[in-house]
C-alpha cells in the first residue's frame, strides 16, 4: 500500500483538537474559537458516539453536522467526526465533513468497516483509523487495506491505546510496539496519537504526548472542551483550549536525526556496541532454551508436567530482585520472563508432545485469520 498525506502541514507533529462530543452548538463553537489561534490542524467532534454502555450520551446527531460546518465557516479549520455507518458517511458527505475518523469500537468489527468502505468508494475522503480496542494489529491493518481497496489513498492511523482489564494507570494501555510496528510497515502512513484516550485523565497527558513524540508519531489527537468537568462524555480527560496551549507549550520537539560530526561518531560506535551485545543475548537465549530443552527430554522420560509453578515463582522472583538492581523496570522485566517462559514452555510441549498428528498441532502452528 502507498498512502497520501491527510496532512500538509510543514510542522510536525500535526495538532487535531476538540471536544470528545458536540454538546451544544454554543459549545462546539466555544471550543473552536479557542483552538483556532493554536496551530490547530483538524477540528475534532464526536456526533454519534459509540458508547460501552446504554443510557450513556449517545451524541447529539445530525445536527451536530451544521455546528461544524459553522466550524469551517468561521475558523478556516477542516472539521473532522467519528463515522461507524454507511449513513454516517453519507451524510457527513453530503454536508462536506473535511476528514472522518473511525472509532476503535467499530475497527474491531470488519463488517462495519467494509461497510464504511463501500460506502466511500468513488470519493477521496481522508480516513483515520483507530486501532481496535483489543491489541490485534492485524484486524488494525485490515481495516486500513479495506479503506485502500476501496481507493482511499489518504489514509492515517490513530494510536488510542487498548482496553485492559485490571491495574494501569492508562484507561487504554499504550503497548508502544504496535505502533511502532506499523510505522516500520507502512512509513508514508501518517500515525496520530490519541493521548486522550490512552490517558483517560489530565494528569498523564503530557508525559504521554512527550513519549510519543520521542517515538516519531505525526501527531497529536486531544480532546478539548471549555468547561471539561461539565463535558457530556470523557470529562475526566479533556481539557481547556487554554490547558491545550500550555501542554502543547511544554513539549519538547525532537529532530529526526543531526549531521553533526560528533554526534554522528558518537552514535555510531555506541550501536556497534549494541549490535554486539545483541548478538550476544540472542547466543545466551539459545543456550538457555538448550537447558530447557533438556529438562524437557528429562520430563518426557518420567512424565512430569511441563509447568512448574513452584520453580517459576522463585526463578521471577530473583530474576526482579536482580533487575531491581539493576535499574531495569519492573513492567520490562515482566514482559521478558513472561516472554523467555513462553517459549520455554512452548519448546518443551514440542518435545513432550511429539510426535502429534498435524490436527493437533500447537494452536500458534495454525491460523486464525
Ligand atoms: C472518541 O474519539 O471520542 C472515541 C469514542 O474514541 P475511541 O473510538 O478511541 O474510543
Ligand atoms: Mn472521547
Amino acid at each position: 500500500m502507498q498512502f497520501q498525506p491527510i496532512f500538509h502541514a510543514s510542522h510536525r507533529p500535526v495538532l487535531i483538537a476538540g471536544p470528545c462530543s458536540a454538546e451544544s452548538e454554543a459549545q462546539v463553537l466555544a471550543t473552536a474559537h479557542g483552538l483556532k489561534d493554536q496551530g490547530v490542524d483538524l477540528f475534532r467532534a464526536g456526533i454519534w458516539k459509540p458508547r460501552t454502555r446504554p443510557g450513556a450520551f449517545e451524541g447529539i446527531g445530525s445536527k451536530g453536522l451544521l455546528w461544524l460546518k459553522r466550524v469551517q465557516a468561521e475558523t478556516g479549520m477542516r472539521v473532522s467526526t467519528e463515522v461507524a455507518t454507511a449513513q454516517h458517511v453519507q451524510e457527513c458527505l453530503d454536508q462536506g465533513i473535511d476528514v472522518f475518523w473511525i472509532g476503535a469500537r467499530t475497527t474491531a468489527n470488519p463488517f462495519s468497516v467494509q461497510e464504511i468502505a463501500d460506502a466511500l468508494v468513488g470519493t477521496d475522503t481522508p480516513v483515520m483509523v483507530k486501532n481496535p480496542v483489543n491489541p490485534d494489529y492485524k484486524l488494525w491493518v485490515g481495516g486500513i487495506e479495506r479503506l485502500y481497496k476501496a481507493g482511499i489513498r489518504r489514509i492515517a492511523a490513530i494510536h488510542r491505546g487498548f482496553s485492559t482489564y485490571g491495574d494501569s494507570k492508562y484507561r487504554n494501555v499504550p503497548r508502544w510496539q504496535m505502533a511502532i510496528d506499523l510505522q516500520q510497515e507502512f512509513p508514508d502512513l501518517e500515525l496520530i496519537c490519541d493521548i486522550s484516550h490512552i490517558c483517560g485523565r489530565r494528569d498523564i497527558l503530557a508525559e504521554t504526548a512527550q513519549k510519543s513524540y520521542e517515538l516519531n508519531f505525526d501527531g497529536l489527537m486531544v480532546e478539548v472542551h471549555p468547561t471539561p468537568d461539565q463535558a457530556w462524555s470523557d470529562a475526566a480527560q479533556q481539557i481547556t483550549p487554554v490547558q491545550f496551549g500550555d501542554l502543547i507549550g511544554s513539549l519538547s520537539r525532537r529532530s529526526i536525526s543531526s549531521d553533526d560530526p560528533g554526534y554522528l561518531s558518537s552514535i555510531e560506535n555506541l550501536r556497534q556496541q549494541i549490535d554486539e551485545l545483541d548478538e550476544e543475548l540472542i547466543c545466551l537465549i539459545a543456550r538457555r532454551m538448550e537447558l530447557v530443552r533438556a529438562i524437557g527430554h528429562e520430563k518426557k522420560a518420567r512424565n512430569i508436567a511441563i509447568f512448574q509453578p513452584e520453580r517459576w515463582r522463585t526463578l521471577a522472583e530473583a530474576c526482579r530482585c536482580r533487575a531491581e538492581k539493576n535499574e531495569l523496570s519492573h513492567e520490562f522485566i515482566a514482559l521478558f520472563l513472561e516472554a523467555i517462559h513462553q517459549e520455554g514452555i512452548n519448546q518443551q510441549e514440542r518435545i513432550v508432545n511429539h510426535p502429534m498428528p498435524a490436527a493437533l498441532a500447537p494452536a500458534d502452528s495454525r491460523s486464525h485469520d
